[in-house]
């Protein structure tokens, strides 16, 4: 049989950090498929760690996990959000994972009488890395996001390999440069610094084709002309990426440029006649929906915006697929423990359903679990995620079944009742990195449970990242008193899930905001934002 074609986009950003390259490398992705293509994205980081496990997220954003465990930069997150697809861990590169390759192979004698270099060695193991992404994947394109800037140290041996790549691979590859447009004053674009961007890219031997632009204001004929002239695109290859309202808009948003037929033109393709029409339905119910609900996720803003990424866009996606908007507020809970005197009810009376997100350590733990007590008191609807769900046991231990004192030992070592204790393989464990219980893992669903009404099913698979697990023994006194353990591990082992007879309380053990996707919501974000929307019907209703 012949060898499929696979076609190569890279996108390298310019000038400044935080433009959006994930989101632009996901659009193009979420464009080439309405056209019937199918893509494997890349993501090249250039920090040596090997992967992002050891990363402290309220530096770096979110730690994402994927089906096999691997734990990943955040884009990929978005990669998976606006696809609808699960990636696998060989699409993600870092610095790390290519110089172990390389020291690796020079060890085993894999270089035997060479002086081993970045030019062959390294590039050719970069090269051979991500057309390996494109025969396993069978994608009809890849993508390569390269991180950081051009002009960046980190990255530059990456760039080098992506343009010996592109005089290998001719007309199958092409490059895209993201960059932006700073305005001196309304209505003058300046696109200088572009240009001079732009220079850098062709002094390291890459011409792009196509120039996608971030600005202070809309790209103007003028800009477009400007860019066009100096760097070598036709002005129909100068676009404009706008700030929008949500980040779901800019396929649409590209495409009314007439971004798929020129790409695809460069390749010699056509655009076919697929569109995004059900994709656009739904961003319109993220910008003009009939319902709103505020939700409170516990957690300080600025410490969190980045950190819990997956779960602000889980609730976005189920709350569009219930034609809702969501008002999320980063609620610091940690305040309930500090400022003596104020009330749970003070704090989060106005929300119509609270989340706790995942964590580690102990601190605000206390006020999280004084934000629960509120929750299954009031039954105002609780979504518990990880960390969320084992406070969620600890404190129904504690205030329902008598256990005084109970806790996490990850949190007090020393508590009468450990409801939450380490598993058991991870005592073995030594070193850090992958090393906690990762990836997708099956969970049998309790009949009649608010999690199998979710899923609509009598199982789930979901991501997990997690040390700590439900203590088996105490199981039976916290079922006796009332807590429903309505999700285990196929052997029966493990806890996987947690909820209140009353009201609409679930807590996973899993991180089931990793598998949420615009198009496809995740079940348990559903059902919370489903209870949200009862119960503020039902307030509605009491007060008429
Ligand atoms: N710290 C807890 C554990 O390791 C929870 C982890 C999480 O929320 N991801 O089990």
């Amino acid at each position: 049989m012949a060898e499929k074609t696979v076609r190569y986009i890279v996108v390298l950003g310019s000038l400044m950090s935080g433009l959006g390259k994930g989101i632009v490398t996901a659009s193009i992705g979420r464009i080439l498929q309405s056209k019937g293509y199918s893509v494997s994205p890349i993501k090249f980081d250039g920090y040596l760690n090997v992967d992002c496990g050891t990363m402290n997220p309220l530096r770096h954003g979110e730690v994402f996990v994927l089906d096999d465990g691997t734990e990943c930069d955040m884009d990929f997150g978005t990669y998976e959000r606006f696809l609808n697809e699960s990636i696998k861990g060989t699409n993600s590169i870092t610095g790390g994972k290519l110089f172990r390759k390389v020291i690796d192979k020079e060890r085993a004698g894999g270089y035997l009488g060479r002086d081993v270099q970045i030019v062959p060695h390294l590039t050719d193991e970069i090269k051979a890395w991500i057309r390996n992404v494109g025969t396993e994947s069978k994608a009809d394109f890849v993508l390569v996001e390269v991180g950081g800037t051009v002009g960046d140290l980190e990255n530059s041996y990456f760039i080098e390999a992506m343009r010996q790549m592109g005089r290998e691979e001719g007309e199958r590859m092409l490059f895209v440069q993201l960059t932006y447009l700073t305005a001196l004053s309304p209505g003058e674009l300046k696109t200088k610094p572009t240009q001079h961007a732009n220079r850098l890219i062709t002094s390291m031997g890459i011409q792009p084709k196509l120039i996608l632009c971030r600005g202070d204001e809309p790209l103007d004929k003028d800009a477009r002309e400007k860019l066009s002239l100096f760097c070598n695109v036709s002005p129909e290859d100068v676009f404009d990426d706008p700030s929008l309202e949500t980040i779901y808009e800019l396929p649409p948003v590209l495409e009314r440029q007439k971004f798929s037929s020129r790409l695809l033109g460069h390749f010699g393709l056509k655009a076919s006649e697929e569109d995004l029409k059900v994709w656009s339905a739904l961003v319109s119910k993220i910008k003009d929906p009939k319902n709103e609900i505020n939700v409170a996720i516990s957690g300080k803003y600025t410490a969190v915006k980045d950190a819990y990424v997956s779960v602000k866009e889980a609730l976005i996606h189920a709350a569009a697929a219930n034609n809702t908007r969501v008002h999320i507020d980063w609620v610091d809970t940690e305040r309930l423990e500090k400022e003596e005197g104020l009330k749970a009810a003070e704090l989060l009376g106005k929300y119509d359903g609270i989340i706790v997100p995942g964590g580690f350590g102990s601190r605000g733990v206390e006020g999280k679990i004084t934000a629960i007590k509120y929750c299954r008191e009031k039954q105002v609807p609780y979504l518990g995620l990880c960390l969320g769900m084992q406070l969620m046991t600890v404190e129904y231990a504690r205030n329902v079944a008598k256990m005084a004192g109970a806790n996490s030992t990850e949190m007090d070592e020393k508590t009468a009742y450990p409801v939450i204790h380490i598993m058991p393989e991870q005592l073995k464990v030594k070193g850090m990195g992958a090393n906690m219980r990762l990836g997708a893992w099956e969970c049998i669903l309790k009949k009649g449970s608010l999690a199998y009404a979710a899923y609509s099913a009598d199982k789930c698979f979901e991501r997990h990242r997690h040390r700590y697990e439900v203590n088996n023994e105490l199981v039976p006194k916290l079922e006796e008193a009332g807590l429903v353990f309505s999700g285990r591990s196929p052997d029966g082992r493990i806890v996987e899930m947690a909820e209140w007879k009353e009201g609409w309380g679930v807590g996973t053990q899993a991180h089931p905001e990793l598998k949420s996707r615009l198009e496809a919501p995740a079940p348990l974000f559903m059902g919370f934002v489903k209870a949200c929307l009862k119960r503020q019907k039902e307030k509605e209703e009491k007060k008429t």
